[in-house]
Protein backbone atom coordinates (compact mmCIF):
# COMPACT_ATOMS: atom_id res chain seq x y z
CA UNK A 1 0.00 0.00 0.00
CA UNK A 2 1.28 3.62 -0.85
CA UNK A 3 1.55 5.98 2.28
CA UNK A 4 -1.10 7.67 0.89
CA UNK A 5 -3.05 4.72 0.73
CA UNK A 6 -2.45 3.76 4.05
CA UNK A 7 -3.63 7.15 5.35
CA UNK A 8 -6.59 7.14 3.93
CA UNK A 9 -7.50 3.72 5.03
CA UNK A 10 -6.44 4.76 8.09
CA UNK A 11 -8.69 7.90 8.26
CA UNK A 12 -11.24 5.94 7.09
CA UNK A 13 -11.54 3.17 10.22
CA UNK A 14 -11.20 6.36 12.55
CA UNK A 15 -13.79 7.73 11.46
CA UNK A 16 -16.07 4.25 10.82
CA UNK A 17 -14.85 3.83 14.90
CA UNK A 18 -16.33 7.27 15.32
CA UNK A 19 -19.60 6.67 13.83
CA UNK A 20 -19.65 3.44 15.42
CA UNK A 21 -19.36 5.28 18.74
CA UNK A 22 -21.88 7.52 17.70
CA UNK A 23 -24.32 5.25 17.22
CA UNK A 24 -23.91 2.74 20.24
CA UNK A 25 -24.11 5.88 22.52
CA UNK A 26 -27.26 7.00 20.87
CA UNK A 27 -28.55 3.30 20.57
CA UNK A 28 -27.72 2.70 24.51
CA UNK A 29 -29.36 5.81 25.63
CA UNK A 30 -32.33 4.94 24.08
CA UNK A 31 -32.71 1.63 24.87
CA UNK A 32 -32.30 2.15 28.85
CA UNK A 33 -34.59 5.53 28.88
CA UNK A 34 -37.46 3.68 26.74
CA UNK A 35 -38.44 1.17 29.77
CA UNK A 36 -37.25 3.71 31.93
CA UNK A 37 -40.19 5.81 30.77
CA UNK A 38 -42.46 4.14 31.11
CA UNK A 39 -41.57 2.84 35.05
CA UNK A 40 -41.18 6.62 35.86
CA UNK A 41 -44.35 7.72 34.36
CA UNK A 42 -46.48 5.21 35.62
CA UNK A 43 -45.18 5.44 39.22
CA UNK A 44 -46.14 8.77 39.16
CA UNK A 45 -49.31 8.47 37.99
CA UNK A 46 -49.96 5.66 40.87
CA UNK A 47 -48.55 8.47 43.65
CA UNK A 48 -51.13 10.47 41.81
CA UNK A 49 -53.95 8.29 42.87
CA UNK A 50 -55.74 7.86 46.07
CA UNK A 51 -53.92 6.18 48.48
CA UNK A 52 -54.72 2.46 49.29
CA UNK A 53 -52.58 1.75 52.42
CA UNK A 54 -49.20 2.74 53.43
CA UNK A 55 -47.46 -0.02 52.26
CA UNK A 56 -48.14 0.51 48.74
CA UNK A 57 -47.41 4.00 48.37
CA UNK A 58 -44.19 2.91 50.09
CA UNK A 59 -43.59 0.59 47.36
CA UNK A 60 -44.40 3.18 45.04
CA UNK A 61 -42.08 5.87 46.43
CA UNK A 62 -39.40 2.98 45.98
CA UNK A 63 -40.18 2.69 42.46
CA UNK A 64 -39.83 6.50 41.70
CA UNK A 65 -36.73 7.08 43.49
CA UNK A 66 -34.88 4.01 42.35
CA UNK A 67 -35.93 4.80 38.77
CA UNK A 68 -35.10 8.83 39.30
CA UNK A 69 -30.95 7.21 40.83
CA UNK A 70 -30.79 4.55 37.82
CA UNK A 71 -31.76 7.61 35.55
CA UNK A 72 -29.40 9.76 37.34
CA UNK A 73 -26.56 6.95 36.89
CA UNK A 74 -27.02 6.75 32.99
CA UNK A 75 -26.73 10.37 32.47
CA UNK A 76 -23.72 10.45 33.91
CA UNK A 77 -22.23 7.08 32.16
CA UNK A 78 -24.28 8.70 29.07
CA UNK A 79 -22.22 12.13 29.33
CA UNK A 80 -18.56 10.86 30.57
CA UNK A 81 -18.61 8.77 27.47
CA UNK A 82 -19.84 11.77 25.05
CA UNK A 83 -16.99 14.08 26.49
CA UNK A 84 -14.32 10.99 26.43
CA UNK A 85 -15.66 10.85 22.76
CA UNK A 86 -15.63 15.28 22.30
CA UNK A 87 -19.12 14.80 21.47
CA UNK A 88 -21.12 16.69 24.12
CA UNK A 89 -22.61 19.88 22.73
CA UNK A 90 -23.40 23.00 24.80
CA UNK A 91 -26.48 24.68 24.59
CA UNK A 92 -25.82 28.57 25.31
CA UNK A 93 -28.29 30.75 26.28
CA UNK A 94 -28.32 33.89 29.00
CA UNK A 95 -29.67 33.44 32.05
CA UNK A 96 -30.11 35.09 35.89
CA UNK A 97 -27.73 33.08 37.97
CA UNK A 98 -29.30 34.24 40.92
CA UNK A 99 -32.43 32.99 39.97
CA UNK A 100 -30.95 29.75 39.52
CA UNK A 101 -29.61 29.80 42.95
CA UNK A 102 -32.83 30.73 44.44
CA UNK A 103 -34.35 27.63 42.55
CA UNK A 104 -31.41 25.60 43.52
CA UNK A 105 -31.97 26.76 47.26
CA UNK A 106 -35.46 25.78 46.97
CA UNK A 107 -34.57 22.27 45.89
CA UNK A 108 -32.02 21.87 48.15
CA UNK A 109 -33.98 22.94 51.27
CA UNK A 110 -36.44 19.83 51.25
CA UNK A 111 -33.54 17.69 50.02
CA UNK A 112 -31.39 17.68 52.71
CA UNK A 113 -32.85 15.47 55.15
CA UNK A 114 -30.24 15.81 57.74
CA UNK A 115 -31.24 18.38 60.41
CA UNK A 116 -27.47 18.23 61.68
CA UNK A 117 -26.97 20.06 58.32
CA UNK A 118 -27.71 23.43 57.17
CA UNK A 119 -27.39 24.26 53.67
CA UNK A 120 -27.14 27.96 52.23
CA UNK A 121 -27.22 28.73 48.41
CA UNK A 122 -25.58 32.85 49.16
CA UNK A 123 -27.67 35.34 46.76
CA UNK A 124 -25.85 38.57 45.97
CA UNK A 125 -27.76 41.48 45.32
CA UNK A 126 -26.47 42.37 42.01
CA UNK A 127 -27.88 40.47 39.39
CA UNK A 128 -25.72 38.38 37.36
CA UNK A 129 -26.51 37.54 33.60
CA UNK A 130 -24.38 34.75 32.06
CA UNK A 131 -24.39 33.54 28.53
CA UNK A 132 -23.52 29.64 28.89
CA UNK A 133 -25.32 26.78 29.13
CA UNK A 134 -27.36 26.83 32.50
CA UNK A 135 -28.26 22.95 32.54
CA UNK A 136 -24.76 22.13 32.54
CA UNK A 137 -23.51 24.95 35.06
CA UNK A 138 -26.55 23.60 37.35
CA UNK A 139 -25.61 19.89 36.61
CA UNK A 140 -21.60 20.86 38.24
CA UNK A 141 -23.29 22.98 40.76
CA UNK A 142 -25.78 19.61 41.74
CA UNK A 143 -22.90 17.48 41.94
CA UNK A 144 -20.29 19.41 43.76
CA UNK A 145 -23.70 19.98 46.30
CA UNK A 146 -24.42 15.98 46.28
CA UNK A 147 -21.15 15.22 47.22
CA UNK A 148 -20.91 17.95 50.13
CA UNK A 149 -24.27 16.81 51.56
CA UNK A 150 -22.79 13.11 51.29
CA UNK A 151 -19.88 13.93 52.67
CA UNK A 152 -20.78 16.18 55.44
CA UNK A 153 -22.32 14.81 58.48
CA UNK A 154 -23.07 17.66 60.48
CA UNK A 155 -22.37 21.48 59.78
CA UNK A 156 -22.42 23.59 57.20
CA UNK A 157 -22.61 24.04 53.27
CA UNK A 158 -22.27 27.20 51.45
CA UNK A 159 -22.69 27.23 47.96
CA UNK A 160 -22.00 30.96 46.45
CA UNK A 161 -20.43 33.10 43.44
CA UNK A 162 -18.76 36.18 42.81
CA UNK A 163 -17.32 38.01 39.75
CA UNK A 164 -13.92 38.29 39.44
CA UNK A 165 -11.84 39.94 36.67
CA UNK A 166 -13.92 38.75 33.60
CA UNK A 167 -14.69 35.54 35.26
CA UNK A 168 -17.71 34.05 37.26
CA UNK A 169 -16.44 31.74 40.87
CA UNK A 170 -18.39 29.06 42.18
CA UNK A 171 -18.01 27.25 44.99
CA UNK A 172 -19.20 24.46 47.11
CA UNK A 173 -17.83 25.10 50.31
CA UNK A 174 -18.33 22.05 53.65
CA UNK A 175 -17.40 21.27 57.10
CA UNK A 176 -17.26 17.54 55.81
CA UNK A 177 -14.61 14.83 56.17
CA UNK A 178 -12.20 16.60 53.95
CA UNK A 179 -9.72 14.77 51.07
CA UNK A 180 -6.06 13.64 52.28
CA UNK A 181 -3.53 15.52 51.05
CA UNK A 182 -2.22 12.87 48.33
CA UNK A 183 -5.48 12.29 46.85
CA UNK A 184 -6.15 15.72 45.83
CA UNK A 185 -5.49 15.60 42.43
CA UNK A 186 -6.76 12.25 42.20
CA UNK A 187 -10.43 12.68 42.92
CA UNK A 188 -10.86 14.60 39.46
CA UNK A 189 -9.60 11.08 37.67
CA UNK A 190 -12.07 8.72 36.56
CA UNK A 191 -13.50 5.80 38.98
CA UNK A 192 -11.37 7.49 41.55
CA UNK A 193 -13.12 7.00 45.53
CA UNK A 194 -10.68 7.94 48.22
CA UNK A 195 -12.41 7.24 50.85
CA UNK A 196 -10.68 5.27 53.26
CA UNK A 197 -12.94 5.10 56.40
CA UNK A 198 -13.80 1.04 56.32
CA UNK A 199 -16.97 1.92 58.82
CA UNK A 200 -18.93 3.86 56.65
CA UNK A 201 -19.76 3.19 52.86
CA UNK A 202 -20.57 5.63 50.21
CA UNK A 203 -22.04 5.30 47.67
CA UNK A 204 -21.34 6.80 43.70
CA UNK A 205 -18.93 5.60 40.75
CA UNK A 206 -16.49 8.05 40.99
CA UNK A 207 -17.11 9.92 37.82
CA UNK A 208 -19.14 13.09 39.33
CA UNK A 209 -15.84 14.38 39.37
CA UNK A 210 -14.66 13.86 36.24
CA UNK A 211 -18.06 14.79 34.42
CA UNK A 212 -17.50 18.62 36.76
CA UNK A 213 -13.84 18.95 35.02
CA UNK A 214 -15.04 17.90 31.73
CA UNK A 215 -18.12 20.55 31.64
CA UNK A 216 -15.47 23.13 33.31
CA UNK A 217 -13.25 22.90 30.49
CA UNK A 218 -16.09 22.78 27.78
CA UNK A 219 -17.52 25.84 29.16
CA UNK A 220 -14.23 27.40 29.12
CA UNK A 221 -12.97 27.26 32.60
CA UNK A 222 -11.80 25.32 35.27
CA UNK A 223 -12.44 23.27 38.28
CA UNK A 224 -9.91 23.16 41.46
CA UNK A 225 -10.08 21.65 45.06
CA UNK A 226 -8.72 23.55 48.23
CA UNK A 227 -8.86 22.02 51.88
CA UNK A 228 -11.73 24.18 54.18
CA UNK A 229 -9.29 25.77 57.49
CA UNK A 230 -12.44 25.05 59.50
CA UNK A 231 -12.34 21.09 58.33
CA UNK A 232 -13.83 20.16 54.98
CA UNK A 233 -13.78 21.15 51.37
CA UNK A 234 -14.45 23.82 49.04
CA UNK A 235 -14.78 22.91 45.72
CA UNK A 236 -14.79 25.81 43.01
CA UNK A 237 -15.14 26.72 39.45
CA UNK A 238 -14.17 29.14 37.21
CA UNK A 239 -16.18 30.21 34.01
CA UNK A 240 -16.20 33.26 31.53
CA UNK A 241 -18.57 36.35 32.49
CA UNK A 242 -19.22 39.08 30.07
CA UNK A 243 -21.25 41.87 32.51
CA UNK A 244 -24.51 42.74 31.19
CA UNK A 245 -27.82 43.53 32.72
CA UNK A 246 -30.18 42.91 30.26
CA UNK A 247 -32.14 40.27 31.62
CA UNK A 248 -35.44 41.57 29.80
CA UNK A 249 -35.19 38.84 27.29
CA UNK A 250 -34.49 35.85 29.40
CA UNK A 251 -37.44 33.21 29.15
CA UNK A 252 -39.04 33.13 32.80
CA UNK A 253 -39.07 29.50 34.01
CA UNK A 254 -42.64 29.88 36.10
CA UNK A 255 -43.65 27.05 37.89
CA UNK A 256 -47.35 25.40 36.78
CA UNK A 257 -50.18 27.03 39.46
CA UNK A 258 -53.08 25.45 37.59
CA UNK A 259 -53.61 22.60 35.23
CA UNK A 260 -54.48 24.09 31.52
CA UNK A 261 -58.11 23.87 30.35
CA UNK A 262 -57.32 22.76 26.40
CA UNK A 263 -60.90 21.14 25.69
CA UNK A 264 -61.08 22.51 22.58
CA UNK A 265 -57.68 22.20 21.46
CA UNK A 266 -56.43 19.39 19.86
CA UNK A 267 -52.88 17.20 19.59
CA UNK A 268 -51.55 14.46 17.32
CA UNK A 269 -49.21 12.35 18.87
CA UNK A 270 -47.24 10.32 16.30
CA UNK A 271 -45.59 7.97 18.59
CA UNK A 272 -44.85 3.63 17.68
CA UNK A 273 -44.20 2.85 21.16
CA UNK A 274 -48.16 2.04 22.46
CA UNK A 275 -46.93 2.12 26.41
CA UNK A 276 -45.84 5.74 25.63
CA UNK A 277 -48.92 6.92 23.79
CA UNK A 278 -50.81 5.94 26.77
CA UNK A 279 -48.66 7.57 29.31
CA UNK A 280 -48.66 10.80 26.96
CA UNK A 281 -52.97 10.34 27.05
CA UNK A 282 -52.77 9.67 30.93
CA UNK A 283 -50.57 12.86 32.05
CA UNK A 284 -52.76 14.98 29.64
CA UNK A 285 -56.25 13.81 30.63
CA UNK A 286 -56.71 16.41 33.46
CA UNK A 287 -56.54 19.25 30.87
CA UNK A 288 -59.20 18.16 28.78
CA UNK A 289 -57.20 18.08 25.73
CA UNK A 290 -58.51 15.95 21.99
CA UNK A 291 -55.75 13.43 21.42
CA UNK A 292 -55.13 11.63 17.98
CA UNK A 293 -52.67 9.13 17.63
CA UNK A 294 -50.61 7.52 14.85
CA UNK A 295 -47.14 5.13 15.12
CA UNK A 296 -46.18 5.78 11.06
CA UNK A 297 -45.30 8.60 9.49
CA UNK A 298 -47.58 8.17 6.80
CA UNK A 299 -50.31 7.97 8.66
CA UNK A 300 -49.75 11.22 10.61
CA UNK A 301 -48.73 13.20 7.37
CA UNK A 302 -52.41 11.77 5.77
CA UNK A 303 -54.48 12.85 8.87
CA UNK A 304 -52.38 16.41 8.46
CA UNK A 305 -53.31 17.37 5.20
CA UNK A 306 -57.07 16.35 5.85
CA UNK A 307 -57.80 17.75 9.55
CA UNK A 308 -55.99 20.86 11.90
CA UNK A 309 -54.51 20.40 15.06
CA UNK A 310 -53.27 22.73 17.70
CA UNK A 311 -49.75 21.18 17.99
CA UNK A 312 -47.85 18.12 17.22
CA UNK A 313 -45.94 15.48 19.61
CA UNK A 314 -43.21 13.94 17.49
CA UNK A 315 -41.05 10.39 18.37
CA UNK A 316 -38.08 11.15 16.48
CA UNK A 317 -37.25 7.19 16.14
CA UNK A 318 -40.67 5.95 14.85
CA UNK A 319 -40.21 3.35 12.94
CA UNK A 320 -40.87 2.77 8.90
CA UNK A 321 -39.57 4.94 6.21
CA UNK A 322 -39.45 8.16 7.36
CA UNK A 323 -38.21 9.27 11.07
CA UNK A 324 -39.53 11.56 13.13
CA UNK A 325 -37.03 14.48 11.50
CA UNK A 326 -38.39 13.18 8.16
CA UNK A 327 -42.36 13.67 8.92
CA UNK A 328 -41.23 17.19 10.78
CA UNK A 329 -40.35 18.40 7.93
CA UNK A 330 -43.29 17.24 5.47
CA UNK A 331 -45.81 18.29 8.15
CA UNK A 332 -43.91 22.42 8.37
CA UNK A 333 -44.74 22.34 4.76
CA UNK A 334 -48.15 21.00 4.49
CA UNK A 335 -49.10 23.43 7.67
CA UNK A 336 -46.20 25.58 8.79
CA UNK A 337 -48.32 27.23 11.24
CA UNK A 338 -48.79 24.09 13.61
CA UNK A 339 -45.85 23.70 16.63
CA UNK A 340 -44.38 20.83 16.05
CA UNK A 341 -42.41 19.29 19.85
CA UNK A 342 -39.99 16.41 19.31
CA UNK A 343 -39.44 14.15 21.92
CA UNK A 344 -36.98 11.60 22.18
CA UNK A 345 -35.60 8.42 24.17
CA UNK A 346 -32.08 9.59 22.63
CA UNK A 347 -30.55 11.53 24.58
CA UNK A 348 -27.65 13.11 22.41
CA UNK A 349 -27.08 16.86 21.81
CA UNK A 350 -27.21 16.61 17.94
CA UNK A 351 -30.57 15.60 18.13
CA UNK A 352 -31.68 18.82 19.64
CA UNK A 353 -29.97 20.60 17.07
CA UNK A 354 -31.26 18.25 14.03
CA UNK A 355 -34.58 18.88 15.96
CA UNK A 356 -34.66 22.40 15.48
CA UNK A 357 -33.30 22.40 11.75
CA UNK A 358 -35.98 20.01 10.63
CA UNK A 359 -38.66 22.68 12.21
CA UNK A 360 -39.56 21.70 15.77
CA UNK A 361 -40.16 24.40 18.06
CA UNK A 362 -39.25 22.77 21.37
CA UNK A 363 -37.57 19.32 22.63
CA UNK A 364 -38.36 16.64 25.37
CA UNK A 365 -36.01 13.76 26.15
CA UNK A 366 -37.49 10.71 27.60
CA UNK A 367 -38.05 10.02 30.74
CA UNK A 368 -40.50 13.16 31.45
CA UNK A 369 -42.61 13.83 34.40
CA UNK A 370 -46.58 15.01 33.57
CA UNK A 371 -45.59 18.74 34.45
CA UNK A 372 -42.63 19.05 32.47
CA UNK A 373 -44.72 17.96 29.53
CA UNK A 374 -47.50 20.41 30.14
CA UNK A 375 -45.52 23.28 30.67
CA UNK A 376 -43.41 22.33 27.22
CA UNK A 377 -46.97 22.09 25.42
CA UNK A 378 -48.54 25.35 27.20
CA UNK A 379 -46.09 27.10 25.77
CA UNK A 380 -47.09 27.06 21.77
CA UNK A 381 -50.84 25.71 22.28
P1 LIG B 1 -18.59 9.67 43.69
O1 LIG B 1 -19.06 10.70 44.67
O2 LIG B 1 -19.67 9.15 42.81
O3 LIG B 1 -17.77 8.60 44.32
P2 LIG B 1 -17.04 11.83 42.53
O4 LIG B 1 -16.22 11.86 41.30
O5 LIG B 1 -18.13 12.83 42.68
O6 LIG B 1 -17.59 10.36 42.66
O7 LIG B 1 -16.06 11.99 43.77
C1 LIG B 1 -14.85 11.23 43.81
C2 LIG B 1 -14.38 11.08 45.22
O8 LIG B 1 -13.95 12.36 45.72
C3 LIG B 1 -15.47 10.63 46.20
O9 LIG B 1 -15.65 9.23 46.18
C4 LIG B 1 -14.89 11.12 47.50
O10 LIG B 1 -13.91 10.22 47.96
C5 LIG B 1 -14.20 12.43 47.11
N1 LIG B 1 -15.07 13.61 47.36
C6 LIG B 1 -15.80 14.29 46.46
N2 LIG B 1 -16.45 15.32 47.02
C7 LIG B 1 -16.12 15.31 48.32
C8 LIG B 1 -16.43 16.14 49.46
N3 LIG B 1 -17.24 17.20 49.34
N4 LIG B 1 -15.89 15.81 50.65
C9 LIG B 1 -15.07 14.74 50.77
N5 LIG B 1 -14.73 13.93 49.76
C10 LIG B 1 -15.22 14.20 48.55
Amino acid sequence: MTKKKTLEFLKNKAEESDRLKSAFLANMSHEIRTPLNAISGFAELLCQKAPDDSESISFKKIIMNSSSDLLHLINDILDYSKIEAGQLILNKESFSLNELFAELNLTYFKKNTNSLVKIDFLQTAEPIILTSDKQRIKQIIVNLADNALKFTEQGTIEVGYKTEKGNCILWVKDTGIGIPEDSRELIFERFQQVNKNPTRLYSGTGLGLTICKGLATLLGGKIWYEPNNMGGSIFSISIPYFSTTKNEHLPKNEPLVQTPDWKFKKILVVEDDPLSVKLITKFLTKTGVQIESFSDALSAIHFIQKNDVNLVLMDIRILGEMDGFETTKRIKQIKPHIPVIAQTAFAMDFDREKSVNSGCVDYISKPYSSEILIKTIARYI
